[in-house]
């Protein structure tokens, strides 16, 4: 075995085989190897956790930076520093909101541009499917995008249109001949219009700084239709197909469906459809509105259900924020508001707090926040778990501390959430990259080390191959 140049060990390793002491043996920044907690040759550098856990760097595969063009809203600085606070060793930029998108190379460049040398963790990208620019999708695979993301229903920015059915067909075919991804925001505008006519115009609409009348607004049945076409393409032309941020419990039927029938669909969800449920939403409270909505209750623990049985595969933020004022919080008007909530930096906690009260494990976490999303975006070779092979991300993790969220320790360019003030479990001590700490108890480094990871520009055994 190459002897290690650092070992990290502890009581509570999470790896995928279990979670007990281990010691991982680290060479160049890679784990060579895990073993014993007590074979720690001599003479090498030794980090020892303790009785805290010790997870997977974890990976987030839904962040909106939006640098560069509306870097006021947020930026690589900004994100790969509230990344690293929780222990999140790999982000997935959103192709939207960012000026140019990345729907064409030029596009993928200057974001590149925008974020060499300021991560402070690693950096993959998403390329965008609009209308007309099926001609660059080959082009941006090449230039090392992950896969392709769009729209089914306006996206909120008028530089990233929705695409129709029949722009998809073909974009499919394209896709699934590139071997990438397609992630999609399945919402179907139909419903949504029919909904907006009834509740949300004239004599008989509804308050709109009431929640109620936002989520009536956007009705399960939108979802549900774009699952079922989704699905119906998916089995069509083989692409492979992922629902973002899915939220309603009418469509799970659906998803698992599509499990038993071994169809290369999976889905996320997100920490606030987890967390929230739309009977508590404050009148005003603008800062929970996202879409597709957080909904009731009931709708939160079939979603919980869904998780436990692999129905959905895998919990990421998708953290969209935007400046405050673009909240409309004074008025409280939750159909003008800015649909997106920011959560980068709560999303361990977060989700460790709601799933340690159903009798989820440690495992269960590493699965859904670091193994799942990398295996999504072709990253699983390199990141997501603690096995030989992989970088040597690492999160040191104190599950049993309290912390509450405040502005102090808000990373995001701005502190508005609907986190904020929220009593949570867990803690993110430290965090590994490459075996490099990158962050430990409110301090980071003088100098960001975080790479920006490109399909292509690295020996291919660093990306899966086709699966
Ligand atoms: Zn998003």
């Amino acid at each position: 075995m190459p002897q290690p140049d650092l070992v990290v060990r502890g009581q509570r390793v999470i790896t995928p085989k279990s979670d007990g002491p281990a010691s991982v043996h680290v060479r160049g920044g890679r784990i060579v190897g895990v073993y014993e907690y007590d074979d720690a040759p001599d003479g090498c550098e030794m980090f020892d956790a303790g009785e805290f856990v010790l997870l997977p760097g974890l990976v987030d595969s839904h962040v909106h930076v939006n640098e560069p063009g509306r870097t006021r809203w947020e930026g690589f600085e900004t994100a790969t520093r509230a990344a690293a606070r929780v222990g999140a060793t790999t982000i997935v930029d959103m192709p939207l909101n960012s000026v140019p998108p990345t729907t064409t190379l030029e596009g993928l460049r200057e974001k590149l541009e925008a974020a060499r040398g300021r991560c402070r963790v690693d950096v993959a990208f998403w390329g965008g499917l609009v209308p007309g620019n099926l001609g660059s999708l080959a082009a941006l695979r090449e230039g090392g995008v992950v896969g392709f993301k769009c729209f089914l229903i306006p996206s909120g920015v008028r530089e990233f249109p929705h695409v129709t059915e029949g722009e998809l067909l073909p974009a499919l075919y394209e896709i699934a001949r590139l071997d990438a991804p397609l992630i999609v925001h399945a919402e179907m505008p139909g419903p949504v219009e029919r909904a907006l006519s009834s509740c949300c115009e004239g004599d008989a609409a509804g308050d709109p700084r009431k929640y109620e009348t936002f989520l009536r607004s956007r009705p399960r049945e939108a979802e549900d239709e774009a699952v079922a076409l989704m699905l119906r393409l998916c089995r069509e032309t083989g692409a492979r197909v992922h629902i973002v941020h899915h939220s309603s419990s009418d469509s799970l039927q659906l998803l698992r469906e599509a499990k038993t029938g071994a169809l290369p669909f999976t889905a996320e969800t997100c920490p606030h459809y987890l967390t929230f449920a739309s009977e508590e939403i404050p009148d005003g409270a603008t800062e929970f509105k996202c879409c597709p909505p957080i909904r009731e209750r009931e709708n939160r623990e079939r979603l919980w259900e869904a998780l436990a049985d692999g129905t959905i595969d895998m919990i990421v933020s998708d953290h969209s924020p935007c400046p405050p004022e673009m909240k409309r919080r004074r008025e409280g008007d939750f159909l003008k508001a800015w649909g997106g909530i920011s959560s980068l930096q709560f999303r361990l906690s977060v989700v460790w707090t709601e799933a340690r009260e159903r009798g989820h494990t440690f495992r269960d976490l590493a699965r859904w926040l670091a193994a799942e999303p990398a295996k999504l975006v072709g990253l699983a070779a390199r990141k997501g778990s603690i096995a030989p092979g992989r970088d040597a991300d690492f999160v040191l993790f104190d599950p049993e501390a309290d912390a509450r969220v405040t502005p102090e320790t808000n990373e995001h360019r701005h502190k508005l959430t609907p986190y904020e003030g929220r009593e949570l479990k867990g803690e993110v001590l430290a965090t590994f990259l490459r075996g490099e700490k990158i962050y430990e108890r409110g301090r980071f480094p003088e100098s960001p080390s975080g790479e920006l990871l490109l399909r292509g520009s690295k020996p291919s055994s660093d990306w899966d191959e086709d699966d």
